[in-house]
């Protein structure tokens, strides 16, 4: 028995009838692959590793259930700069369960005092 190795990612749409269709990726280059099972269709394709069709078919995959392992993510090509300077990392050595928290509603505005007629003057 030769076979490679090869991860089940999940299921995505296929490309040409729209069917689910299992993406498998290739444990030696990291390819994905995949295979239409529809007797109409029988569409197969591949997408080789870091392409940005493996990061579409990653997108659109739907990880089977039950699964625990998260399909590998891609590096975001932009990452966005979202942490302020001098906050970079916080220990995680602690985990507190706190309560959430509960915002009073807000307090309606007071309506305000409509100004008709021109001035009133009181004294
Ligand atoms: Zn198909």
């Amino acid at each position: 028995m030769a076979t490679r190795p090869k991860d089940n990612l999940g299921k995505m749409a296929c490309p040409c009838c729209g069917e689910p269709v299992s993406v498998k990726k290739s444990r030696e280059t990291g390819t994905l692959t995949y295979a239409c099972q529809d007797a109409d269709c029988e569409a197969t394709g591949y997408a080789s590793a870091h392409t940005a069709a493996a990061r579409r078919w990653l997108a659109n995959i739907t990880p089977p259930k039950g699964a625990t392992q998260a399909p590998p993510k891609e590096p975001e090509p932009a990452p966005k700069p979202q942490a302020a300077p001098g906050a970079a990392k916080k220990p995680a050595t602690k985990v507190e369960a706190k309560p959430p928290k509960q915002t009073p509603p807000a307090a309606p505005t007071p309506p305000a005092p409509e100004k008709k007629g021109g001035f009133q003057w009181k004294f």
